[in-house]
């Protein structure tokens, strides 16, 4: 049974199959900019996006999937953040790009195959970019910087349908540039494919395109480039949050496309924005969490991936702390489970619907559902094996231990580094942790699976 998902090009679900004969499936994820640390509603795309690899793995193959996801190490933003920190640029998007891989590997995210970085790849962006010029689509301005020519394109707009919600309105085509180039180009709804050197870009700059001053290529050539490099003129599935879909991949498409005169995605797939307590996440609310603030709380990082689960990838989710606490209760209801499965023999056939709920755009509720059905029948006759992989394509790790949500932040912390120990067989630390853990009043009772803290 094939596996179908939402085609935000033709607005319609459609089964994914491999375009290329050599069976691999070709998979491109616009990844973060590294200048922060992501917050949960970035985590929501990238969990629902190692979803999408899990589920392709089990369709295809773990060998016929290749994962591409892009680091976008330069733009307004990460070089704006070392000028303020008065650090290079490099040393900033090391340590958020460290930090982003810590809290994709806690939240049992897959790595992708290749993890371009825009800066490694400043000769591919240029090339394209000379390619781009000398075909008509791209001009250099007076400044040095060249802008895509987006009336060179008839395609445009066909993702975002931007002409037709244009023209409904009785006007031309009028995405409002962001930047003060606006004087620079021929037309408003022209791009930026790479900007000349200003003063406040300090050291960072390339040599640019013949015809182009010294600059930076732009955001959305970085992935045109890079997929491109990685996975061929035209890749199966191209995805991101729903945020992305104007103009950064409107953008990508009439690069690409006018490049190589070769569809650039068979498949475009947007997941949904994560709300918290019904509004949009922001600084100035005060309602944006990392995973860290969630972890300083008590809650796992796998209670933050159940949670995100419960949401279908295709609608809004409203996060709140109180579904972190029923996420906690679900895992540990799932650990039993697991526990008390007999490794021998027993029947696949029961978890069907949840694969089958997966494989129809992704139902992540749907699939939850048909799981505790399962999990509340008992595990007679049910197969370990089944029980497995269906852990594998949600990707819960349940070998993770669930935090204590009572104990404070530093107990917390201790009674990590002592379980750590134990499993390191390091006795003499792990005593020592323990001390540590009762002489600031808490005591840590121990299973073979996890521990508990209590407070004495
Ligand atoms: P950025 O690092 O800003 O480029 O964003 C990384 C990814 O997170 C992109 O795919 C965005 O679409 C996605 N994203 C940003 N905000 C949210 C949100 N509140 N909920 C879900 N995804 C988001
Ligand atoms: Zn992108």
């Amino acid at each position: 049974m094939p596996v179908t998902l939402h085609d935000s090009l033709t607005r319609s679900p459609r089964e994914l199959h491999p375009s290329q004969p050599d069976g691999v499936y070709r998979f491109y994820n616009c990844g973060p900019t590294v200048y922060a640390p992501a917050h949960i509603g970035n985590f929501r795309t990238f969990v629902v996006n190692d979803l999408i690899r899990r589920v392709l793995e089990l369709e295809f193959g773990p060998d016929k999937v290749k994962h591409v996801r892009n680091i976008t190490d330069v733009d307004d933003k990460t070089i704006r953040r070392s000028r303020e920190e008065g650090r290079p640029l490099a040393a900033v998007t090391k340590e958020w790009t460290d930090k982003f891989h810590a809290d994709c590997d806690a939240l049992n995210c897959l790595r992708p195959h290749v993890e371009p970085t825009a800066t490694g790849h400043i000769p591919e962006q240029v090339g394209m970019i000379a390619e781009l010029m000398q075909k008509g689509h791209a001009y250099a301005s007076a400044d040095g910087s060249v802008y895509f020519k987006v009336g060179s394109f008839p395609g445009y707009g066909a993702l975002s349908r931007v002409k037709e919600r244009e023209l409904q309105v009785g006007s031309t085509l009028s995405h409002k540039p962001q930047s003060t180039d606006a004087d620079e180009k021929e037309d408003g709804s022209d791009f930026a494919l790479w900007k000349s050197w200003k003063p406040e870009d300090g050291d960072v700059k390339w040599p640019g395109p013949s015809g182009a001053a010294a600059g930076r290529p732009g955001w959305h050539i970085e992935c045109s480039a890079m997929s491109r490099k990685h996975l061929g003129e035209t890749i199966d599935l191209h995805t991101g949050g729903v945020d992305l879909l104007f103009p950064h991949h409107e953008n990508e498409i009439a690069q690409s496309e006018c490049c190589t005169g070769h569809q650039f995605a068979k498949h475009w797939y947007h997941s949904e924005h994560l709300l918290v307590d019904g509004k949009k996440m922001s600084k100035s609310l005060g309602n944006m969490y990392t995973l860290a603030d969630l972890q300083a709380k008590g809650f796992s990082p796998m209670a933050l991936r159940y949670a995100l689960l419960t949401g279908h990838p295709r609608k809004q989710l409203n996060f709140t702390l109180d579904s972190l606490h029923g996420a906690e209760k679900a895992l540990t209801t799932l650990r039993h489970f697991r526990a008390t499965l007999s490794p021998k023999g027993g029947d696949a056939a029961p978890f069907e619907p949840i694969f089958a709920a997966l494989r129809d755009d992704l139902n992540t509720p749907a699939a939850l559902g048909a799981l505790f059905t399962i999990v509340n029948r008992g595990p007679s006759g049910i197969e370990a094996a089944a029980f497995e992989r269906v852990l594998f394509a949600l990707g819960l790790d349940l070998t993770a231990k669930p935090l204590q949500i009572s104990a404070p932040a530093e107990i917390c912390a201790l009674a990590e580094q002592r379980w750590a120990a134990k499993q390191a067989k390091n006795w003499a630390e792990a005593d020592r942790l323990r001390g540590a853990i009762t002489a600031l009043g808490w005591s840590m009772l121990d299973s073979k699976t996890e521990y508990k803290l209590e407070k004495k």
